[in-house]
């Protein structure tokens, strides 16, 4: 024995030999009844943080899990250690729910398992009134939110905890773990009172990189070719039609292609999955329907030929690279016109406005993560909250530290076109006229007559490009996208526009590189 009850449990219980990175310090929290918030991802090793103090206090732990079958397994993996543990749910038959009711009110569980509709239940919290609590752990907690897709409105129910019994103590657990979760969570749950705990995000062992679209075929097959030759790996498209165009193209250069997507015939993509679980050396082009559940330890590389919605599925994404601890590659490339089609697509859909505009704002934060000039992991991390001291050394904006340049003058010219035009055009339009390309939709407008026409010469087509692109990145610039992609100007573009404001902006690495790229069509 320790003078660490816990650490006791752990050992005798569970057959581990020490806890592991922030554990401990989670389960002194919860025995000493404080509440706690834990953030870690999937396999972080979660179920300790709750399973240790109900062992350690007093009294049953009531853990509050929307997955019937997790909870079936998790029984009998604790039954298997000596743990007296059982679970609720709509699997049981009355008589099964009696005798667990009953070796509850005899004191005869540690560990009782609960489906959240079953708190709404005034039998079952005449229950709980009649038997001694240790904590209450609330497993998905972010299922609590409606910030994310997994919302159950069970989940609200769980406030009740807290006000009929206050001193137990809770912890709330997620893998979810961005800013705005957490605080639905926190203000939801009630635990403004709660400790919070993030760890673990961290995927050292991949290097994350972010090139500008310019031919992003040819990117990727050249990535491919003198990174990857003969790995395994997985290209996200955002398109069907786009899927099977990158496979067939990959084959046709004499790699081994297989397309996934939802719009496939059932047999064909179940095929095409287990190939590629099977064998070594395949590379998967799908949509984000593929992934779900995938645990094939040697991917080397995630490509992205299309901006992720959000910076959590481009976590999600990217994560199903280097399961095995090797070096692996999240590589992408991204350009304005995906910022375009993941807006004009959010804006045609049916989701309510207030959906929307959170939608909108995970984009930003992706496109954000984009146009970063420092660490991208310590931006990754930071987003979950999980903080990285220094620079990680092992991402793009570290390795190659991003040139800035001057960009006022290029930005004011860019912003005044896009006001002296009537705010009604996209960034090709805008380029043309800054450039003084002379042609009949610029001369039908009238907009060769205009003072911004051609005032753009000193810098080239893809130059200019960055520049909208940044602009909007910076939200100096929206899109409009019921207005076919129409720049507009925002608030914050002002002081730029009147010359009181430096604009850094990131030169673009691909253009040093492009040479290179286009060797081959
Ligand atoms: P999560 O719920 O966060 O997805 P789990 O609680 O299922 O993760 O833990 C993932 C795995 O890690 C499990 O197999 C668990 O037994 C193991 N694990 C967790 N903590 C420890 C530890 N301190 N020492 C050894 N193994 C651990
Ligand atoms: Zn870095």
């Amino acid at each position: 024995m320790t003078a660490n009850p816990a650490l006791d449990v752990l050992r005798n219980v569970f057959g581990y030999a020490s806890f592991r990175g922030p554990q401990q310090a989670i389960i002194d929290s919860v025995v000493a009844g404080q509440d706690a918030l834990v953030l870690m991802p999937t396999g972080g090793g979660k179920s300790l943080c709750y399973q240790v103090p109900a062992l350690v206090r007093d009294g049953v732990g009531i853990v509050i899990s929307p997955l019937i079958a997790l909870m079936q397994d998790q029984v009998s993996a604790l039954h298997q250690l000596g743990v007296r543990a059982a679970y609720l749910n709509s699997t049981l038959d009355l008589e099964q729910v009696r005798a667990t009711e009953q070796a509850l009110l005899n004191g005869e569980l540690d560990l009782l398992y609960i489906a959240p509709e079953r708190l709404a239940n005034a039998r079952t919290q005449a229950l709980f009134g009649r038997c001694r609590i240790a904590l209450f752990a609330i497993d998905e907690a972010h299922c609590v939110s409606q910030w994310g897709h997994d919302f159950r409105a069970d989940y609200l129910l769980l406030s009740v905890l807290h006000q009929q019994f206050p001193q137990v103590p809770r912890i709330a657990l997620t893998a979810t773990a961005d800013e705005r979760t957490r605080q639905e969570i926190i203000v939801r749950l009630g635990l403004e009172q709660a400790r919070v705990f993030v760890s673990g995000f961290d995927r050292p062992n991949i290097r994350y990189r972010i090139v500008q679209k310019d031919n992003a075929r040819q990117q990727l097959l050249n990535f491919i070719r003198t990174e990857h030759p003969g790995d395994t790996g997985i290209v996200y498209c955002l398109s069907r039609k786009k899927v099977e165009e990158t496979a067939d193209w990959l084959n046709q250069k004499g790699l081994r292609a297989l397309p996934y997507h939802a719009g496939m015939d059932h047999a064909q993509r179940q095929k095409n999955q287990h190939q590629f679980l099977m064998e070594d050396g395949l590379i998967i082009v799908a949509t984000i329907a593929f992934g779900m559940g995938i645990d094939k330890p040697n991917v080397r590389f995630v490509a992205h030929l299309d901006l992720p919605k959000s910076v959590e599925a481009y976590y999600q994404e990217t994560g199903r690279a280097g399961r095995d601890g090797l070096p692996a590659n999240a590589w992408m490339a991204y350009g304005l016109q995906d910022v375009l089609t993941l807006r004009q697509m959010l804006a045609s859909s049916n989701a309510d406005e207030a959906h929307k505009r959170v939608e909108y704002h995970k984009l930003d934060a992706m496109l954000a993560l984009c146009e970063m000039v420092s660490c991208r992991r310590q931006a990754l991390l930071g987003y979950f909250g999980d903080e990285l001291e220094q620079g990680c050394g092992n991402c793009d904006t570290c390795l190659e530290p991003v040139a800035t340049w001057d960009g006022s003058v290029a930005a004011q010219q860019a912003l005044s076109c896009i006001y002296r035009t009537g705010q009604r055009f996209g960034a090709t339009y805008l380029i043309d006229v800054l450039l003084g390309k002379s042609d009949e939709r610029i001369r039908n407008n009238g907009h060769d007559r205009q003072s911004t026409f051609g005032i753009g010469k000193a810098l080239d087509e893809k130059t200019w490009r960055s520049v909208f692109r940044q602009l909007v990145a910076k939200s100096l610039v929206e899109i409009d996208f019921e207005g076919h992609g129409s720049l507009k100007l925002t608030e914050a573009c002002r002081p730029v526009l009147r010359g009181e404001q430096t604009l850094m902006l990131r030169k673009d690495v691909q253009t040093a590189k492009v040479g290179r790229d286009r060797v081959e069509k």
